[in-house]
């Protein structure tokens, strides 16, 4: 597996928050575009599973948008994102079973944690076609860098 980390503009770390915040207490999803190892930009994406709470599905319109989006720019799809709002920010089983069987296995998995609300937590993963898991740096790219499994992200100053 791909052992690079993971680069991320601060802004968007703070947007893939926002974003999951916003969602609370369901499940937040989306695709971080991007070239590489290092993400240019993201696109929310519709969870249209219906116990949206603890699991999601990725409106096919939507990702078929980001596609094109990402064809357009000379880009491609660097991750995926979802929220946990009620567990750890680890791969589920469930998850780990969906990118296996997507065939998606060249892109990051970046987990939000909003177990505690005022300190979300984001990790980044890579999953293997045999379902192994393996946690991957978060380099935030204007911000310093911190690993993503012993720092928290800090989004204030
Ligand atoms: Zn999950």
């Amino acid at each position: 597996m791909n052992d690079k980390p993971l680069k991320l503009p601060k802004l968007l770390l703070a947007e893939i928050i926002t974003h999951a915040l916003e969602r609370d207490p369901e499940e937040c999803c989306g695709i971080l575009l991007g070239r590489g190892n290092t993400v240019t930009q993201l696109r929310r994406i519709r969870n249209i599973h219906e116990s949206g709470v603890n699991r999601f599905k990725m409106d096919p319109f939507d990702v078929i948008e980001a596609e094109r989006d990402a064809r357009g720019a000379g880009e491609k799809f660097v991750a995926i994102y979802h929220s946990h709002t009620y567990s750890q920010g680890y791969p589920s089983d469930t998850d780990v079973r969906n990118a296996v069987q997507s065939g998606w296995l060249d892109l990051f998995y970046v987990l939000i944690s909003l177990v505690e609300k005022t300190r979300p937590v984001v990790r980044a993963y890579r999953i293997s076609n045999d379902g192994e898991v393996a946690e991957r740096f978060i380099s935030v790219l204007g911000a310093g860098s911190y690993t993503s499994g012993s720092t928290r992200p800090r989004l204030v100053e």
